[in-house]
């Protein structure tokens, strides 16, 4: 028995709930891309491989047909992703037009991936009547919008004019419905080079999205892009299956903005619904009437209502909060130093709930420094920083479990980074006698723990673009062998 079903209502369309009860990492279904292709609005990439080509006349290109390949895939004497359109442009003579400058957008691009979803569509109809047809496409909310008359121009014109799609039955509309689907349903990977692709997923897009999912996804490149789900809790027979579309490190304004401009609805999620975001208070802003309480939207749901003090009943406009935050973003984008890192989120302190967004994107780059930028790598880390960097860690975790629970990517990487400065400060302890042989050992054994959790959700990434995959491997061959030390 499959251990989800499809259902359907007013609400969410078709979605995904669970037919039994679940456990936590307890594998779902796995989900071959009926497409892949470039994204959007790019920069001029190889059409096989996707790295990027230079888009002027001195880029290589496809001797079939004159479109962009790199070096390395012209030589190819088979194409895999770029084979059915090589023969479409060049039976029809559609030649790609060199850009002026190399950094130019390559819009002539836009049309592969529609057009490589209306190809396989030819061969089969059956996968795209099942699945890709009934996918959203928001044609309603989308006719009329720029983005809508750009592609009218720019890939149904030129698929209908120079490339003579209508001679094989092809229409403006279902032109139209394969841009919509791809917009509102497609995944953003990476390929074994960490070039970006999107990737059309039928099965994934019928779960709904939810700013607390239950779900995770690892797009395998080294295999065809095969997406493999799991649950990242324990799920109840009946609960419905929820995955994200959207940055669960986004205070709810910029996720609501990012739903409703790429996916076309607003979220009533739970932690959308709470103006304290499940108690985190990961949107909230210190108020400066009172200096005490914390600053909350009155209504998460509408970015225009205004915000007040949970203590003294002071009220602000949407616009001078959202001005304070954009002020704070661009200083903190500005430089990435430790020092800065660090004084900025004294400084914040004053203006913003510790637990903010923008305190946490600080602190996520602190733990991204502490043990690997040149002067702070963690053989010249003095013990204050490897102490510093467990607290970030534990800080960070201590979100991620209530917006991420479970075994998702996001807490095994937290969880790798966690567990180092927690073995090298126990030794630096023992070294000192600060701790007994017997408390070292605790210590050592408590980062082995950790150290497996994230090895084990870790397990299920491809290896190809997941380092850390190997790395925690290795991380606890070696930490076995000091435990057996010990
Ligand atoms: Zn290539
Ligand atoms: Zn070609
Ligand atoms: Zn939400
Ligand atoms: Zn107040």
């Amino acid at each position: 028995m499959d251990p989800y079903v499809i259902e359907k209502n007013s609400q969410f369309g078709r979605f995904l709930i669970a037919s039994r009860d679940l456990k936590s990492g307890e594998y779902l279904f796995e989900d071959l891309p009926f497409a892949v292709g470039p994204k959007a609005r790019t920069y001029c990439c190889c059409l096989e491989c996707y790295c990027p080509v230079d888009g002027t006349a001195s880029g290589t290109r496809c001797e079939n047909c004159s479109w962009p390949l790199c070096n390395e895939c012209s030589k190819l004497s088979e194409f895999s992703a770029h084979k059915r359109e090589c023969e479409i442009f060049r039976e029809a003579k559609c030649k790609f037009f060199n850009l002026p400058d190399a950094n130019a957008t390559c819009m002539q691009l836009d049309c592969i991936t529609p057009l490589r979803v209306l190809l396989e569509r030819e061969i089969n109809m059956e996968r795209w009547k099942n699945e890709v047809e009934p996918m959203e496409d928001h044609r309603e909310k989308r006719i009329n919008s720029n983005a809508w008359k750009e592609d009218q121009q720019n890939i149904v014109g030129y698929l209908l004019g120079p490339c003579k799609l209508g001679q094989r039955g092809i229409t403006a509309e279902l032109i139209h419905k394969v841009i919509g689907v791809l917009e509102v349903n497609a995944f953003e990977a990476k390929t074994i080079n960490s070039n970006s692709v999107r990737c059309l997923f039928t099965k994934l897009a019928i779960s709904s999205h939810s700013c607390i999912p239950n779900t995770t996804h690892a797009i395998h490149p080294s295999d065809n892009f095969r997406m493999h789900v799991r649950a990242t809790v324990a799920i109840e027979k009946g609960s419905q299956l929820f995955s994200c579309y959207t940055y669960t490190q986004n205070g709810t304004l910029d996720r609501q903005q990012h739903l409703m401009e790429g996916k076309y609805f607003q979220c009533h999620c739970e932690r959308c619904l709470d103006p304290t975001e499940l108690g985190t208070h990961f949107s909230s802003m210190k108020c400066s009437s009172c200096l005490f309480g914390d600053v909350l939207s009155s209504n998460p749901l509408d970015s225009e209502a205004n915000w007040i003090c949970n203590k003294c009943s002071q009220e602000n406009s949407a616009e001078t909060i959202k001005e304070s935050l954009k002020a704070l973003q661009d200083e903190v984008k500005c430089t990435k130093s430790v020092e800065f890192l660090e004084s900025s989120l004294e400084e914040y302190e004053g203006i913003l709930n510790p637990n903010h967004y923008i305190m946490m994107s600080m602190k996520s780059s602190l733990v991204d420094a502490y043990g690997h930028l040149k002067g702070f790598q963690y053989h010249e880390l003095p013990e204050l920083y490897l102490r510093r960097k467990i607290d970030l860690c534990e800080d960070l975790l201590s979100i991620l479990d209530i917006f991420e629970k479970g075994k998702s990517r996001a807490r095994a990487m937290m969880l790798y980074e966690l567990h180092t400065p927690m073995v090298l400060f126990a030794k630096s302890q023992f070294e000192i006698d600060n701790l007994t042989e017997e408390e070292y050992f605790k210590h050592l054994l408590r980062a082995r723990e950790i150290l497996n959790e994230s090895r084990e959700i870790l397990e299920w990434e491809d290896e190809s673009i997941c380092v850390l995959k190997k790395y925690a491997k290795l991380s606890l061959e070696y930490l076995d062998k000091l435990i057996n030390k010990a």
